[in-house]
C-alpha cells in the first residue's frame, strides 16, 4: 500500500516576500560564512594576519589579504583569486 502523490499536491502559499531583502539567501550566506570561519585560520588582530599574509608571499608567492570577520570577530586570510 503506498499512497499516491501526483493527484495531491502540496499547495502552500506561504508569507509573501519582503522587498530588498531574501531572508532565505541571507541565511545561505551566513550558513557559508560560518563554514568558511570555522576552516580558516583564525587571527587575533589584524597585525597577526597580516604578518601571516606576508609570509606567505615572500615563502610561497601566495597573495593573501587580511579581512575582519563577522562570524567570529577575528582575523582571517582571504586568498586572493586571478581576477582580484
Ligand atoms: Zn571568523
Amino acid at each position: 500500500m503506498s499512497p499516491r502523490r501526483s493527484s495531491r499536491a502540496r499547495e502552500r502559499p506561504g508569507p509573501p516576500a519582503p522587498r530588498g531583502a531574501d531572508p532565505g539567501q541571507a541565511a545561505a550566506r551566513a550558513v557559508r560564512d560560518r563554514e568558511r570561519c570555522a576552516a580558516k585560520q583564525w587571527f587575533e588582530t589584524r597585525e597577526e594576519a597580516a604578518a601571516l599574509a606576508l609570509m606567505h608571499r615572500t615563502q610561497w608567492g601566495e597573495d593573501r589579504v587580511p579581512y575582519a570577520c563577522d562570524v567570529c570577530g577575528g582575523w582571517h586570510l582571504a586568498s586572493r583569486g586571478p581576477r582580484a
